[in-house]
């Protein structure tokens, strides 16, 4: 048993129809907007940045102080109970020497990015951001450093109301 094929005459479209304005073309330029919650830890984090102050949550059971704070502990398996405020001083706990900026462009001075362990909070967490007042040279794992903060009227509750942090001296 044959099936007749019926074909469609029909051809490609080519850059050069396109060119030509033979058929419809849309460019459409898409900028997607996105909004999502921080949660009830971050959203007061963040609040507490637009004041200049960091806040942890602390856990009576294991006593560690949770800086990014969060409503669970995940060692207690149960919610954390208090609010503590810390300091805003720390300690370098890993650093990297990036040379290369975000859009893959080599940089003249290089960003030096860390995780700062905050003193008051428990060891082992700590807040990715970058290191300034500092040659790149002199920059150690364990070295101690300070929030420098955004005046008051220009922070806007993100993390980058804290500028950087630098090498701090004192005790
Ligand atoms: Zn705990």
């Amino acid at each position: 048993m044959s099936q007749k094929i019926t074909s469609y005459p029909g051809h490609e479209i080519t850059p050069e129809d396109l060119k030509a304005s033979k058929y419809l073309e849309i460019i459409q330029k898409v900028e997607p907007k996105y909004s999502w919650a921080a949660g009830v830890a971050i959203s007061r984090f963040l609040n507490e940045l637009k004041e200049g102050r960091l806040i942890g949550r602390k856990c009576d059971q294991c006593e560690r102080i949770l800086v990014p704070p969060r409503m669970y502990c995940e060692r207690c398996y149960r919610p954390t109970d208090s609010w503590v405020y810390v300091k805003d001083t720390g300690t370098v706990n890993t650093y990297s020497i990036s040379h290369v900026g975000t859009d893959a462009r080599r940089l003249k001075s290089p960003l030096l990015v860390a995780v700062v362990e905050i003193d008051e909070a428990s060891p082992g967490m700590g807040i990715l951001h970058t290191l300034s007042e500092v040659e790149p040279s002199r920059v150690t794992i364990g070295m101690k450093v300070q929030a420098v903060w955004k005046p008051a009227e220009e922070r806007q509750g993100a993390i980058t109301d804290i500028r950087y942090f630098k090498p701090f001296e004192g005790v």
